[in-house]
């Protein structure tokens, strides 16, 4: 059961934080894993470091998820290393402030750009090959964040991750009959190198919020989207998961630590 060896898995923005842990886990459970990202030095170093990890190989392609030909190009390097495609976890997110009374339409369009059609010309770049694959598997990462809940200075970002949301529901009933399923993980906090710096207070005003009492790993986001990648997860589809140890889930603070 849920053996992925050999399997083919591209992840998008897979250089760092949630990706670097999705792929971590691919990797360990001795998948073929193409990692996608625009900074090559930083492509170059999780390729080396992921490939200690499992049996498979890594590849890293600098890819700008918001340009379709580039996706095109990584769907292609893919394919070319590992003959096909299995699993795509379009990943790749950028989440700049930009508070709703001065956001620029060049702000919201970056966002947009990267977020939502980023995540629509990855899937078309790979839809072929998922298709001959037999059993294509669509990981979205999501978040909590615009599906669930909002975050002063994210209306733009809240906007393109259920945008995702949207897009996932009918690519997974226009997919079905290929046997590709398509579903979205939504993270809650997840500690990653874009929190390092914030410092322990921010940290532990996050932590706070959480039932778990602990921030997220990128690996926990990495399981999850595994799962979904497998054979015997074939029947799920359409489907959005948060990953967040409660964090949606108190009506108030006083609910997390009566
Ligand atoms: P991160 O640490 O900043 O990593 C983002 C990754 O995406 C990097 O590899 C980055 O590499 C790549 N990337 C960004 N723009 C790209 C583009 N245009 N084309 C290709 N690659 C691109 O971010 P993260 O926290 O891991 O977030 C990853 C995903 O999780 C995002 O979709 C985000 O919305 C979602 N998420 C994160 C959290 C959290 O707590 N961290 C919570 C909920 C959801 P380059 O910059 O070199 O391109």
């Amino acid at each position: 059961m849920f053996d992925l060896q050999s399997t083919s898995v591209v992840v998008t923005g897979g250089s760092k934080g949630i990706g670097r842990g999705i792929a971590a886990v691919f990797a360990t459970a001795g998948a073929n894993v193409t990692i996608a990202a625009r900074s090559t030095a930083e492509l170059d170093s999780a390729v080396a470091d992921l490939e200690t990890l499992g049996a498979g190989k890594v590849l890293g392609v600098q890819t700008d998820v918001a340009d379709p030909a580039a996706c095109a190009g990584l769907a292609a390097a893919a394919i070319d290393a590992f003959g096909g495609i299995d699993v795509v976890c379009a990943n790749a997110g950028i989440f700049p402030d930009a508070p709703l009374a001065t956001m620029t339409p060049a702000q919201l369009s970056e966002v947009l750009d990267v977020n939502v059609k980023g995540t629509v010309f990855i899937v078309q770049a790979c839809l072929d090959a998922l298709i001959g694959s037999g059993r294509g598997r669509v990981i979205l990462t999501s978040s909590i964040t615009g599906p669930i809940t909002g975050f002063p200075g994210w209306s733009h970002y809240g906007a393109s991750k259920s945008a995702q949301l949207g897009f996932m529901r009918t690519a997974a009933i226009e997919l079905a009959p290929h046997g590709i399923t398509v579903n979205a993980v939504l993270p809650g906090n997840i500690y990653t190198e874009g929190l390092y710096d914030k410092g322990p207070e921010y940290i532990a005003g996050m932590t706070a919020a959480i039932p778990a009492g602990v921030l997220g790993k990128p690996e926990d986001i990495g399981h999850l989207a595994a799962f979904l990648a497998t054979v015997e997860a074939g029947y799920i589809t359409g489907q959005a998961i948060a990953v967040d140890g409660g964090q949606v889930l108190p009506e108030s603070p006083d609910a997390v630590r009566p």
